[in-house]
């Protein structure tokens, strides 16, 4: 494997895991159902039920 092959997979794979894990920062999860809501949502959007809110 060439090292800019390598380069390339290796960016890909960190591109890949930042996707994933930075959103999971910048939600909360619904403790009734597990949906993942933006945090300065009061209900959630799939169970409607009240979420719980740590700035208050
Ligand atoms: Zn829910």
């Amino acid at each position: 494997m060439s090292p800019a092959v390598y380069l390339i997979v290796m960016l890909s794979v960190i591109t890949l895991v930042l996707a994933i894990s930075v959103p999971v920062l910048f939600l909360q999860k619904c403790p009734a159902c597990g949906k993942r809501n933006s945090l300065d949502a009061r209900h959630c959007k799939g169970c409607g039920g009240e979420l719980p809110n740590y700035d208050e």
